[in-house]
């Protein structure tokens, strides 16, 4: 993957029975999302039921991500504030377990430990299941416990089967983690180890309870997402093609996304599946990364920018109305002016209807982080200043083409307004509408009539369940 999929954000988690008090702060990717809401799903048969603010809380976790710029520092500043919480509700006599999890705390485990003390627990993404082990040792020990290894078994065998399907009729599915692509820039191969599939059959068991539940829409998780390799039912190994027919078809999931993917890893079985399927949405994160060659070699991600562009042009062919996003990096060592102009090059030829990009800040113990040549911090600015006023044209000319059309709106919530409902289109654009709170959940048709800054204005045409 993820290449990078940056979706910071602060939440709290819901769970269900009285008694203690959790508080999730997640940062980072869907994955993220995900993994808060199992760690919370684990946490629930303890007696814990989430709370949305730290002060009301008997355990705080603060799930990280180490895709972000100066990730450890910002973690150890958001542990000094939760510090200062800790402290205020021992004062009134009540205990609080912090715990931190996620890449931060599978990179720089030992270093949390020796800088913020009053931390109970640090966790990797592959001991989730472990957690009540891990809170009951916290209550016992005198000290902190730390658990960052990449245990044999896998986690989601350990993880309950049950879990709280978030409202609103979207939900996220891992199917796989980790990653064997060593990109140069990346620290997920060293924070999720490598590549692993979840078997079909367990896949297909939380999507039937997701549906049974009126999930309508799934977005399937990996960090290497097409990747996916899964022990099928019926002894062979499955790949995602036939893994989303199969959810569509046997499971009845209506609508079916998938991130993040590699461009290697796009198959000719995955391309046809956009022609074939009509559950898979007609919107791709697919990361580039860079237009260079010499840079995307560098960054040893195995394609070409030509390589690229014509997959693009399979993908199209297969389904023409697909909108693709994508990932950059500006100023990757020894990136050129020249480099740089063959990366806004590809964005002129392909056209992406979104985008996150990022200026190159080096992650401890990757390959680039000690590599000569390092790009001056003024012309990153510069060159992704320039990136991103050509991605937000592209963003806004396609947001703009969707007005006067008639799209299906998945509802996933009430809007800022009274009287309003928001949902997503199958481009993932927001999506707001006058409209009653029972069509929450629901597929219904909409007229777009307006643009707004980040999102569409439009009118119900009175046709629900379409997909
Ligand atoms: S190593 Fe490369 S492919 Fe793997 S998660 Fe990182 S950026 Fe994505």
């Amino acid at each position: 993957m993820n290449d990078m999929t940056p979706l910071p954000c602060a939440s709290t988690v819901r769970s269900g029975k009285q008694a203690r008090g959790l508080h999730v702060i997640t940062w980072g990717c869907q994955m993220n999302v995900y993994d808060s809401e199992r760690m919370t799903d684990v946490l629930r048969p303890l007696g814990y039921e989430a709370v949305d603010a730290p002060d009301r809380a008997d355990m705080i976790i603060l799930n990280t991500c180490h895709i972000r710029d100066r990730a450890a520092e910002k973690v150890f500043s958001e542990l000094g504030r939760l510090r200062l919480v800790k402290e205020a509700r021992a004062q009134a006599g009540q205990q609080t377990v912090l715990a931190v999890a996620g890449c931060v705390a599978q990179a720089e485990g030992r270093e949390i430990l020796a800088r913020a003390p009053y931390v109970d627990i640090v966790l990797g993404p592959q001991t989730y299941h472990r957690l009540p082990e891990m809170v009951a040792r916290a209550a016992r020990a005198a000290g902190a416990v730390i658990e960052t290894d990449f245990p044999v078994e896998q986690k989601f065998d350990f993880l309950p089967p049950e879990r709280e399907v978030p409202a609103g009729g979207a939900a996220f599915l891992t199917i796989q983690e980790g990653c064997d692509k060593f990109c140069s820039f990346c620290v997920v191969p060293y924070t999720r180890g490598a590549e692993a599939s979840r078997p079909v059959a367990a896949i297909m068991d939380e999507a039937r309870r997701l549906v049974a539940h009126g999930v309508r829409e799934i977005t399937l998780l990996g960090q290497n997402v097409n990747a996916y390799h899964g022990d099928g039912p019926d002894g062979t190994t499955w790949g995602l093609a036939r893994l989303t027919a199969e959810l569509a078809g046997q499971v009845g999931v209506e609508r079916i996304r998938y991130t993040t993917s590699h461009p290697r890893d796009m198959d000719d079985g995955l391309v046809a599946a956009h022609r074939e399927q009509p559950a898979l949405m007609p919107f791709l994160h697919l990361p580039v990364q860079s237009g260079s060659d010499r840079v995307l070699a560098a960054m040893n991600r195995g394609h070409t920018a030509q390589e690229y562009r014509d997959l693009v042009a399979r993908l199209r062919t297969a389904r023409p109305d697909l909108a693709l996003s994508s990932d950059f990096i500006v100023g990757h060592p020894g990136e050129t002016d020249e480099d740089f102009e063959q990366t806004m090059q590809l964005i002129r030829d392909i056209g992406f209807a979104q985008a996150y990009s990022f200026k190159y800040s080096p992650r401890p113990g990757t390959p680039a982080s000690n590599a000569g040549a390092q790009v001056p911090e003024d012309v990153k600015d510069a060159r992704l200043q320039r990136l991103q006023a050509l991605l937000r044209e592209q963003q806004d000319a396609f947001n703009a083409a969707s007005v006067g059309q008639r799209v299906d709106v998945l509802f996933t919530g009430r809007g800022r307004k009274p009287g309003q409902i928001s949902g997503k289109s199958p481009y993932l654009q927001a999506v707001h509408v006058e409209g009653p709170d029972s069509l929450i959940g629901q597929v219904a048709e909409v007229d777009i009539v307006k643009l707004h800054t980040n999102s569409l204005g439009g009118v119900l045409t009175g046709e629900t369940d379409r997909v």
